[in-house]
């Protein structure tokens, strides 16, 4: 099946133990500052906080999209950047059925190391997991240091997608998320189960 992202739809304020029709396990890597948590919290929580407490190894929250009819429960795990947490979150991968690698376009270093990610994924989680590459803080034009050229490029050599965003002025927060959930539904078999 082909999916569109208009298909789409966030569900606010649904009980936690709401009668899903699927389940779905997302991890956001990425290095530490791209912006993973205010991404979460952007697109859970529709805020922007001025100061976020740094993930300590993982943290997770749900939220629930509607897809023609059928209500969907991402249940979405965010982990820490730092080199130190590295071990603790090796497990999550194994469990993750779509993965958001997040850089900021601001930072040369963060978009260089998403190779690192991308080898992780294959050792700890699965070679053909599904994914979307994330280039956020797209509302610092002035600070660009990644080109969206040079990213689109290299997400087309790997072959996922890729979309820019912003958590601080909410561009495309809610599309990522429709994004790579529409990548996971779009595995053969995978909606008629
Ligand atoms: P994490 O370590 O990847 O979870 O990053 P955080 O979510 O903690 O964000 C790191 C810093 O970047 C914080 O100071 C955020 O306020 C800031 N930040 C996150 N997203 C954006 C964004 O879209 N635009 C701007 N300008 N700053 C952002």
């Amino acid at each position: 099946i082909v999916l569109k992202i208009e298909d789409f739809r966030k569900i606010e304020d649904l009980p936690e133990d709401f009668d899903y029709d699927i389940l779905l396990k997302l991890l956001i890597i990425g290095g530490s500052g791209p912006g993973k948590s205010s991404i979460l919290k952007r697109f859970v929580d529709n805020n922007f906080p001025l100061s976020i407490i740094a993930t300590i190894g993982i943290d997770f929250k749900k939220n629930f999209l509607e897809l023609i009819g059928k209500i969907i429960k991402l249940q979405i795990w965010d982990t820490a950047g730092q080199e130190r947490f590295r071990t603790v979150t090796t497990a999550y991968y194994k469990g993750a059925m779509g993965f958001m690698i997040v850089y900021d376009i601001t930072d040369r270093y963060s978009f260089d190391n998403i190779p690192a990610f991308l080898r992780d994924v294959d050792r700890w989680g699965s070679p053909n997991a599904p994914k979307i590459l994330i280039g956020n803080k797209c509302d610092l034009e002035k600070e660009r240091e990644v080109s969206k050229e040079e990213a689109q490029k290299f997400a087309d050599k790997i072959g996922i997608p890729f979309i820019e965003t912003s958590a601080k002025q909410n561009i495309n927060i809610d599309e990522s998320f429709f994004l790579l959930t529409k990548v996971i539904l779009e595995i053969p078999n995978f909606y008629n189960n």
